[in-house]
């Protein structure tokens, strides 16, 4: 049967608006709402531009548990926090936007509850959990004694953060890919004088013009299509609109980048989708309970302490699996956690290990995730709150709640164990994807980027990727934006640039043949599935890089966009290419270079050359910087 679709909106390739801000704010998700949030209150003109639309921007965003180290019953104190960060992670991570975090995030969440989230249990569902402070009403999360995460009711955080910004009459730009950067004279490297972007449903040109730009893009967890894209499923739980197109943006105004090798180790969506979605032992889950199909106790063990744990309340309290808090954060990162043998098994002996013992016939499958027989506290923190507010499983809640599923009496089915991903990619590098893990876009104290008048925030910078971090680091990059914007005047736009992104982004829409951008992405996911991987050497690096340098000659000047939703992943697609081809360079790049001990950057110079600079070790706490985190953190706090 034939049929066509008329699309629903009125087209118009060859309009231009204009609009001018103070502070631009590049995507609405939890960085940028905060971003926008606190740039207004300092007086200034703000605007926020998503691809998505504000209210629902960006993934879950924060579901039921966030950070919270500078809570006054934390037992882990902000300094104490980032020396084990830098002890676990060998010094890899970059401690600003964690130290930022780590002093920041309770006074937040906070303000978040200010604004109406729900972040304590005042209905007193919870009274007398061993979790629940009864003072404060505050429930902590994963780990009793440390208390360094606090559960909350996350799906009431995007709606506070909208009211506000709604409040102080911000206006919001929806639908807007914003796909470039405008740079002083149209030149790399020069100070970022706003963003362009096209309307993804009517194809409208948009050229914003700003004193100051924050980029809140999030990471590039989606481009992780470039791995494992299979035609059929996309491998991110994050959002479908975070492909990475801020990091390419950034770079091409001459931006550096760092960490672009970071790999980790991700769930295939086949098979395996929703996460969390069936009974399991882990985050959204966490600590309950497997049984087999006889009902017999999976045992858990605590890999960190090598103990076998004996009751519920061993696998919420570290004091009880005998050693510090200091010693571990044992709520992260997730390898800490301690688990059931038959889920997350931490070696392949371990796993077949656990096999054998099916074979053997110790464990019947298939196996259950036992919430009646939980304590009825985590029973109802984990069925009430935690599967509820996840926003991978709140459908999953609403579903098996109307179908009559009772927590206090069914047992959930566990089918997503045993051979889990990172077992798979022990036995098939292939397996490994890549994962936004740290990569991002170089900032200073300021959460400034090496380009005057950007600012970067949340999952965009180096090491931020989780809510706590982007909300942070959001408003604390919107006041600074602000302060920056109050000095300067406007930037002379370079019209030439303006005329130079409308050539490259209507391209597609002007050829009525060639090829669509799914077929570009599946052959970018291909050589990248195929060729880049944590085993790479510098032949199959060099190999990637010539196919990726073929697609850009050829198929990606051959893309057709019939309408602005293709023209959108038209050019996400490319961006998707770029990134890729990025990440070859680099990778390439740090082979030449043989161990690095400090960061390696890289950035475009405006003569088109790369180039790529080593940081120093702790290059944070080195001139001009303080030496210290705390003396850092108390100069450059904006309030
Ligand atoms: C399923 C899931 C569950 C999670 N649960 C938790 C939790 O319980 N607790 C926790 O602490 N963390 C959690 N996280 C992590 C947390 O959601 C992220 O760290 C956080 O949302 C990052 O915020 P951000 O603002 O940096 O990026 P995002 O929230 O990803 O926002 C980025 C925004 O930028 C927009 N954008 C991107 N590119 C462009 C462009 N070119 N033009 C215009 N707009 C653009 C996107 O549409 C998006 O709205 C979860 C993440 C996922 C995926």
């Amino acid at each position: 049967m034939e049929f066509s679709i008329e699309w629903p909106y009125p087209v118009n390739y060859e309009k231009v608006n204009e609009v001018e801000t103070d502070v631009l704010v590049i995507g609405g998700g939890i960085a940028g709402s905060w971003a926008a949030i606190s740039a207004a209150k300092r007086g200034v003109k703000v605007a926020v531009i998503d691809e998505m639309d504000v209210f629902s921007a960006g993934p879950a965003g924060c579901d039921h548990w966030n950070f919270a180290f500078d809570n006054p019953a934390c037992k882990i104190k902000p300094d104490e926090a980032i020396e084990i960060l830098e002890r676990i992670t060998g010094g890899r991570v970059t401690g600003i936007a964690r130290y930022v975090t780590f002093n920041e995030s309770f006074k937040t969440l906070l303000e978040l509850e200010r604004l109406g989230a729900k972040i304590r249990d005042t209905e007193d569902e919870f009274k007398g959990a061993p979790f629940r402070d009864e003072e404060t009403k505050l429930l902590y999360a994963y780990d009793y004694d440390i208390k360094s995460s606090i559960r909350v009711w996350g799906q009431t955080f995007r709606q506070a953060l909208y009211a506000e910004l709604m409040r102080l009459r911000i206006p919001l730009y929806n639908r807007i890919l914003a796909t470039s950067l405008l740079t002083e004279g149209g030149k790399v490297g020069t100070r970022v004088i706003g963003a362009m972007g096209v309307n993804i449903r009517t194809g409208e040109f948009y050229v914003f013009k700003s004193r100051a730009t924050v980029l809140c893009t999030g990471g590039m967890d989606g481009a992780c299509r470039i791995w494992s894209y299979w035609g059929y499923c996309f491998n991110s739980l994050s959002s479908p609109s975070l492909t990475g197109v801020g990091h390419m943006m950034a770079f091409n105004a001459g931006a550096e980048l760092a960490h672009l090798d970071t790999f980790g180790i991700g769930m295939r969506s086949h098979g395996e989708m929703p996460s969390y979605g069936t009974g399991n032992p882990a985050n959204t889950w966490y600590p309950c309970t497997i049984v087999d199909a006889k009902g017999k106790e999976i045992p858990w063990v605590d890999e960190y302490a090598k103990k076998t744990l004996k009751t519920v309340e061993e696998r919420t309290r570290s004091s009880l699996r005998g050693y510090e808090a200091v010693a571990g954060v044992p709520t992260w990162p997730a390898e800490l956690f301690p688990k059931p043998i038959s889920h997350y098994p931490s070696s392949k002996e371990a796993q077949d290990d656990f096999f054998n013992r099916i074979r053997m016939g110790e464990y019947v499958l298939p196996l259950y995730a036992d919430l009646p027989g939980m304590p009825e506290h985590e029973r109802r923190a984990i069925f009430g709150l935690m599967v509820a507010q996840e926003g991978k499983t709140w459908i999953l809640y609403r579903n098996l709640t109307q179908a009559g599923f009772d927590p206090d009496k069914d047992m959930l089915q566990s089918y997503w164990f045993g051979a889990t991903a990172p077992l798979r990619s022990a036995l098939d590098p292939l397996e490994i994807i890549y994962r936004q893990g740290g990569g991002g876009i170089v900032h200073d104290w300021d959460f400034r980027t090496n380009l005057e008048g950007l600012y970067v925030a949340g999952d965009a910078c180096i090491y931020s990727s989780e809510h706590s971090g982007a909300a942070v680091t959001g408003r604390w990059a919107g006041a600074k934006a602000a302060d920056y914007a109050k000095e300067v005047s406007f930037g002379e736009i370079s019209w030439n640039q303006v005329e130079r992104e409308r050539q490259r982004v209507y391209a597609p829409t002007k050829r009525s043949k060639g090829i669509d951008w799914k077929e570009l992405n599946v052959a970018i996911c291909k050589v990248m599935r195929t060729y880049v991987n944590d085993l790479s050497n510098e032949e199959m690096l060099k190999i990637a890089l010539k196919w990726l340098d073929e697609m850009e000659q050829g198929e990606a000047n051959r893309l057709v966009a019939r309408n602005p939703h293709e023209l959108a992943r038209t050019l996400e697609t490319l961006s998707v290419l770029s990134n890729a081809k990025l990440i070859v360079l680099y990778m390439l790049e740090k082979m030449r270079r043989g161990e690095i001990k400090g960061m390696l950057t890289m950035r475009l110079k405006d003569n088109g050359e790369i180039e790529f600079k080593e940081l120093p070790p702790r290059w944070w706490l080195l001139p001009p910087n303080a030496p210290t985190y705390r003396e850092n953190y108390e100069k450059h706090k904006p309030w």
